[in-house]
C-alpha cells in the first residue's frame, strides 16, 4: 500500500505508534478483556489513565501548580461561550483581537453575551497578510479580559510573540498550535485548545485555567461549561470522552518519548522551513503572509494558475498526499503539518511538487 501523509487540519493525523499501540490494546485493554471505551470513567483503571494524561500533558508544557487542567466537551466553539460566561463577572466588555477566521468566529459567539470590543490587527507588510505587533494592540483599561487566537488554522497566520500585558487576564485559542512549541503558561489567565489538531481525537477539548479566576461563572452558564464546577469533579462532573482522553494520553506520552515540546519545536521548524522555503523559491508556488506571522502549522499555498488546483489535488492523492485543498473561504491548498506529520511526509509533498511544477510549470 502508498504510504499515505494526511494533511488534514483536523480531525488531523496522528502519530502512527499511537495508533498502533491503540490497534493492539483495543480488544483487551491491560488484560480486562474489554476495550477501554467500554469501562466506567469512575473505575481506578480510568482514573489513572486520566490521571497520568493530565500529568503529562503538565509536564509537557510546564504548567505551574496554580493552573487547573480541565478535560471538556463541545470543541473550542463551546470554549466561546464559556469564556464570556466564566470571566466576565460584571464586566460588560472583553477586548478581541481579530487576526482571522477563528478570533472573528470567536467575538460572534461573545456578542452573545457581551459587547466585546473588536481590535482589527490584521495589516499588510511588503504587500502580505500580517498581524500588528502586541506592543500596537490598544487595549482597553475596563475589558474583563483579553481574547486572541496564537495560530489561525484557516488564514495560516501565527502570532508567535507571547503577551506581557501586566495584570490584564490574557485568553488564548490555541486550538491549532497547542503542544507545537514551548510557552509560557503564566502569562496567560485562560488557554484553551481542541484537541482534534495536536493532541488527539476529537470530541475532548482542553482548557488550563489559573485558579484565581475560577467561581466566577454567571449563574446562567451550563454547569458542563462551569470551570469551577469542572475543577471540583475533576472534569468528571457528567461523563468524559474517555476514549479521546485515553488516546491523548497516549500522544503525551508519545510526545516526551520523543523529547518533549522542546524537540518537537524543531521538527516543526525544520518541516515548515523545507515547505515554505521551495514555495518562496519559485514562480509556480505562493504564501501570501508575511514571513514573521507565517503558521508552521497550516501552510495555504496557492498555484499560479488556479485551473491546475483540481489536477494537483487529484495528482497528490494518487501519490498518497491527502487533504490539501484549502479551506473553502481561502481556496487554493493548505497542508496542515502538526506535530504527528513526521519530517519525511513534508519531504514527500515537496517532492511532488516539485515533480508537478516541472511537468505543469
Ligand atoms: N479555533 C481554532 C483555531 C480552530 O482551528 C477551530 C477548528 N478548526 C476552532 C476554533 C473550532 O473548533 P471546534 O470545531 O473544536 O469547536
Amino acid at each position: 500500500m502508498t504510504q499515505v501523509y494526511n494533511f488534514s487540519s483536523g480531525p488531523a493525523m496522528l502519530p502512527a505508534e499511537v495508533l498502533r499501540r491503540a490497534e493492539q490494546e483495543l480488544t483487551n485493554w491491560h488484560g480486562l478483556g474489554t476495550s477501554v471505551m467500554e469501562i466506567s470513567h469512575r473505575s481506578k483503571e480510568f482514573m489513572q489513565v486520566a490521571e497520568e494524561a493530565e500529568q503529562d500533558f503538565r509536564d509537557l508544557l510546564k504548567i505551574p501548580a496554580n493552573y487547573k487542567v480541565l478535560f471538556c466537551h463541545g470543541g473550542a466553539r463551546a470554549q466561546f461561550a464559556a469564556i464570556p460566561g466564566n470571566l466576565l463577572g460584571n464586566a460588560s466588555s472583553a477586548d478581541y483581537v481579530d487576526g482571522g477566521y477563528w478570533a472573528h468566529s470567536a467575538i460572534k459567539e461573545a456578542e452573545k453575551y457581551c459587547s466585546p470590543r473588536t481590535l482589527d490587527v490584521k495589516t499588510t507588510l511588503d504587500g502580505k497578510r500580517a498581524i500588528l505587533p502586541m506592543s500596537e494592540w490598544d487595549l482597553s483599561d475596563d475589558a474583563a479580559y483579553v481574547h486572541f487566537c496564537p495560530n489561525e488554522t484557516i488564514d495560516g497566520i501565527a502570532i508567535d510573540e507571547q503577551p506581557d500585558f501586566g495584570n490584564k487576564i490574557v485568553v488564548a485559542d490555541f486550538s491549532s498550535t497547542i503542544l507545537s512549541r514551548p510557552i509560557d503558561v503564566n502569562r496567560y489567565g485562560v488557554i484553551y485548545a481542541g484537541a482534534q489538531k495536536n493532541v488527539g481525537p476529537a470530541g475532548l477539548t482542553l482548557v488550563i485555567v489559573r485558579e484565581d479566576l475560577l467561581g466566577k461563572a454567571h449563574p446562567y452558564v451550563p454547569s458542563i461549561l462551569d470551570y469551577q464546577v469542572l475543577a471540583e469533579n475533576g472534569s468528571m462532573f457528567n461523563t468524559p470522552p474517555t476514549f479521546a482522553w485515553y488516546l491523548s494520553g497516549l500522544v503525551f506520552k508519545w510526545l516526551k518519548e520523543k523529547g518533549g515540546v522542546g524537540e518537537i519545536d524543531k521538527i516543526n521548524q525544520a518541516k515548515a522551513d523545507l515547505l515554505y522555503g521551495l514555495i518562496d523559491k519559485s514562480d509556480f508556488y505562493r504564501n501570501d503572509v508575511a514571513t514573521k506571522n507565517r503558521s508552521r502549522m497550516n501552510i495555504p499555498f496557492q498555484l499560479a494558475d488556479a485551473s491546475l488546483d483540481k489536477v494537483f489535488l487529484d495528482e497528490s492523492l494518487k501519490v498518497g498526499l491527502h487533504a490539501l485543498k484549502g479551506h473553502r473561504v481561502v481556496g487554493g491548498m493548505r497542508a496542515s503539518i502538526y506535530n504527528a506529520m513526521p519530517l519525511e511526509g513534508v519531504k514527500a509533498l515537496t517532492d511532488f511538487m516539485i515533480d508537478f511544477e516541472r511537468r505543469h510549470g
